[in-house]
């Protein structure tokens, strides 16, 4: 069932999915605007009370019948979307690109990641496999299961329309729970699709419901009895709030919060593969991604050659609308997210570091109107000023001087947020050291972007992360899952056996 729906302006008003059915909500509505040239694209709705009760009853409703399905049954379900997910992938695509801004390689590129969740659910029937121990005592043997939880929340942000809901839902739906999905109220369209596949995929009704809006929402499923867990990505102090909101409600939580990563270049390493590397990492995607490189740590002599590489190839990125196919950088998400990025540069240039380009006033190669900043890059950044310690969400860049691997290291460490980090080195002793030292959660080596694979868990460390259990991975699995340990004795009638409990 397809729940496009227009209005004569041409704006697409977002419905919610309750118990399996596509309705418009009463709650009042805000239009969203696509960022590569302002025009209004979407209406979305911030759900009411009563709807956000009435997702998790239809939630709750289904998770008995749901959870009797043979897991070899919903593994069959998520092949089934996988092959949904494929099919409809240009169209996906395009939406996140319409309504988040990326360029359209960009949005493939992050829904392919968010597939690769989709494949690893569909191993759920091995992932969800208990241990057992016969004969632990006379007659006795002992069985750990693992049970589904019940109704389960998802909460992402805008910066990955796709594929930070697809680390959620799916797996959860594998392992037999039912779920609540609350996308970002900035790019509410694309999870919207992606359940219409997911039903089309032949999910019964009520196992995925999909409610709207920001905090007051937010708060409604917090405060939910019926909801037992709760996934959260987004900034850092909300992630602290829903952290501390979830555990005063009992619920088990797992809150990734924002980032910023460094990336430290030794000298001798091979400067043409590292320059790639950070302008990839941190203007990919605009820079709004939890783990763009934000900053740069320079080691010894490495810094004025890669400054020179990294402001000549900075130059060349063409800056315009996503849809195009010759743009390399698209807009920012809204009006305010560039006035603030605009605002940290003006605050960067006051810090007294060197600007060594200024993206504000970029002219984008095929648009008049949006929310465009260009590669920004500041050189001589002290770790104590301002762009260098606080998430700025954008193309900015800046490279701090460090006299060696231990000072880099430091620098790594002072952070506040420990989500991810990367080392560009020629030396094998030099990468060992640092990735056994950092205090993050997700280390690269000669890699610019070091985003672990579905397969594995995805979380940072710090004030990136509240919770125990990462994101993906067998993580995700033992978080939407219960541990259930049954002993048992069956003794045979004709015998007489020695009981020890
Ligand atoms: P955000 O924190 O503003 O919003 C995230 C989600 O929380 C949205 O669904 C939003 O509706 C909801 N929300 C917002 N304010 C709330 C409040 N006060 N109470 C309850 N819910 C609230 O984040 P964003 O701007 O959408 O996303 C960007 C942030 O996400 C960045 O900080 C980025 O680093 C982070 N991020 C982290 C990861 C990770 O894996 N650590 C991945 C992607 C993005």
């Amino acid at each position: 069932m397809t729940t496009t729906a227009t209005t004569a302006s041409g704006i697409y008003t977002c419905p919610m999915c309750i118990g399996g059915e596509w309705k418009s909500s009463l709650g009042r509505t805000e239009t969203l605007r696509n960022p590569a040239n302002g025009e209004p694209i979407t209406s979305v709705p911030h759900c009411s009370a009563e709807e956000v009760h009435a997702a998790v009853g239809a939630a709750h409703a289904a998770f008995d019948s749901w959870r009797q399905v043979p897991v070899t049954d919903r593994a069959q379900y998520m092949f089934r979307y996988r092959e949904k997910l494929v099919a409809h992938s240009e169209e996906i695509a395009a939406l996140i690109t319409l309504e988040h801004g990326k360029t359209l390689d960009e949005s493939r590129g992050s829904l392919g990641r968010g597939i690769e969740a989709v494949e690893f659910a569909c191993s759920v029937p091995t992932l969800m496999k208990g241990e057992t121990i016969s004969d632990i005592s006379s007659g006795i043997d002992s069985v750990a299961m693992r049970q589904p939880i019940g109704v389960c929340v998802g909460i992402p942000p805008f910066n990955f329309p796709a594929m930070v809901p697809l680390w959620m839902f799916p797996i959860a739906i594998a392992c037999g729970n039912t779920f609540v999905m609350k996308p970002s109220e900035r790019v509410p369209r694309t999870v919207v699709r992606m359940v219409e596949l997911l039903y089309e995929a032949g999910l019964p009704a009520g196992v995925c419901n999909v409610v709207h809006g920001g905090k007051e929402v937010v708060d409604a499923l917090l405060a939910d009895p019926r909801v037992k867990a709760v996934s959260f990505v987004g900034s850092t102090p909300v992630a602290k709030a829903i952290y501390e909101k979830s555990g005063a409600h009992g619920k088990r939580v797992q809150a990734m919060g924002g980032a910023k990563n460094h990336l430290v270049v030794m000298p001798g390493c091979d400067l043409k593969a590292a320059t790639k590397a950070i302008l990839g990492a941190a203007f990919g995607c605009t820079g709004q991604r939890c783990l763009a490189t934000s900053v740069v740590v320079a080691v010894g002599d490495a810094g004025d050659p890669l400054v020179r590489e990294l402001s000549a190839a900075a130059d060349k990125i063409s800056v315009g609308s996503g849809q195009h196919p010759k743009t390399q950088m698209g807009p920012v998400i809204s009006a305010a997210a560039q006035q603030r990025i605009a605002s940290y540069i003006e605050t960067g240039k006051g810090e007294g570091a060197s600007v060594v380009r200024d993206g504000r006033g970029v002219k984008p190669h095929d648009a008049t109107a949006g929310y465009y900043v260009g590669p920004t890059i500041f050189d001589h950044v002290r770790p104590d000023m301002r762009i260098a310690k606080e998430e700025i969400f954008g193309p900015v860049l800046s490279v701090v001087r460090a006299k060696n691997l231990e000072e880099a290291v430091s620098i790594v460490n002072s952070s506040a947020y420990g989500n991810a980090t990367s080392v560009f080195t020629a030396s094998g002793a030099e990468a060992r050291e640092f990735a056994s030292r950092v205090q993050v959660g997700m280390v690269g080596v000669n890699v610019g972007v070091p985003a672990p694979a579905a397969f594995l868990p995805f979380a940072g460390w710090k004030g990136s992360f509240f919770g125990d259990l990462h994101a993906l991975g067998k993580d995700a699995v033992q978080f939407y899952t219960e541990t259930k340990v049954v002993t048992s004795r069956w003794p045979a009638p004709d015998k007489d056996h020695k009981i020890a409990f």
